[in-house]
Parts: C-alpha cells; structure tokens; sequence
C-alpha cells in the first residue's frame, strides 16, 4: 500500500479484466494498462486496518480504499473495482465495524473505473454523494465503447481545489494534481492518533510513485 506515517500514496492499476457486462463497458475508463509494475485487479487485498483513530484502509494494495470518520458520517476516499464492491470493500468495512449507510461522501481521486467503481452502487443504495473534478466528471459520463451507457455514478460533487469539503468536524482539502488524468486530486485532512492531531495527505494518479509516472519527462 506504501503507506507512510502522514502520506498515503493512491495508485494505477492495470487490471486483469473481468468479463462481466458492467465491467467490460467500464474498460476504457480503467488506469491504462502496460505501465512498469503494472497492478492487477487480482493484487493483494490489504487487511482492513485502522491507520488513524478516524482513518482505515480497505481495499487491494494497489487500489487502496480509505474511510476517514466524522462526525457526520463517513467519508471514503476512492472506492474500489466495480465488481469488488460485494467483495471486498463491504466485507471490509464490516470487519472494521464501519456501516456503509453511514457513508456520507465518496471523494475520488481520478476518474479510472478501478477507482470509482464502487462508487455507483453506493450512491444508489446508500445515497452516498460521490465528487470527482469536472475533467474527470466528463471522462466518466462519456459513453462507452459502442455507445454503451456510462456505468459511472451520478455527478453529485465538483471538486476543485480550493474548495474544500466539510464533513462535520472535519474539513478535508482539495489539491488539483493532474498528469495521470486531467481531473486527478489529492486530499489533505487531519488524522487523530490518541490526543494528537497529525495532518495526512493522499494523491491520486502515479507521480510520485518510482517507474510508474505517466509523463515521460517524469519518469526514471
Ligand atoms: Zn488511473
């Protein structure tokens, strides 16, 4: 997962592909492919775990799923594969004690079907408000190949730097870091860890991860 103490990278993935209708329609909207290290739909999947006293990490350890507490409700950061939602990401959070109705937001970090894949049932469902930049917005609802549907959420949130998102006692931070995708985001916000208050950061895309950088200029 490369997790440091108060920086939490999100990364690529380059899935094997299911074959299921939803997610073959999704495909294109996936982290391309190909790159050095490529990760897998099948990578490992993380021991859900408490990071932070408000903060968990669900998920696979290339597509990494996080759960910041508030006191308004949960708020997840990305949301996993599509077809992994019944899975992985639920059967997580109940391991952690985390109730998926209490989800209040799901912020994510670039528009790849491998990130937000969750995300469309969870709104459905749990009526969770799903944001995601405006470039990545259009990438999302953009049709399919063959002119299938989007299988992406509904825009609820435009998230833009600047603007950040309040979640009862909590106030995360929104940084445009684009280069994997035009619209991709990172988010900062305070972690608890007993009376301490630490500051993490979480990045979505591969910029800082090594080989991984989509820009060539970058890589190396
Ligand atoms: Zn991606």
């Amino acid at each position: 997962m490369r997790t440091c103490l108060a920086i939490i990278g999100l990364f690529i993935t380059a899935p094997a592909w299911a074959q299921s209708p939803t997610v073959a329609a999704a495909k294109d909207f996936y982290c391309t492919p190909g790159k050095a290290h490529a990760n897998a739909a099948d990578d490992p999947v993380l021991t859900p775990t408490k990071i932070f006293d408000n903060l968990y990490v669900i998920g696979r350890s290339t597509t990494a799923v996080y759960a910041l507490t508030t006191s308004d409700g949960i708020v997840l950061i990305d949301a996993g594969y599509p077809d992994q939602l019944e899975t992985v990401l639920l059967p997580g959070m109940k391991e952690l004690g985390l109730d998926p109705t209490r989800i209040r937001y799901i912020l994510v970090t670039h528009g790849h079907a491998d990130h937000f894949g969750g995300s469309t049932v969870l709104q459905q469902r749990y009526g969770a408000k799903v944001g995601m930049a405006a470039a990545d917005w259009e990438t999302v609802e953009r049709p399919g190949r063959g002119g299938a549907p989007s299988t992406g959420p509904k825009r609820d949130i435009v998230l833009a730097e600047g603007t950040p998102v309040k979640a009862g006692d909590t106030e995360i931070q929104v940084v445009a870091v684009p280069g994997h995708t035009p619209g991709s985001l990172g988010f900062i916000f305070p972690v608890r860890d007993g009376s301490t208050t630490h500051t993490a950061a979480l990045l979505g895309g591969a910029i800082l991860l090594p080989g991984r950088p989509d820009v060539p200029a970058l890589q190396g």
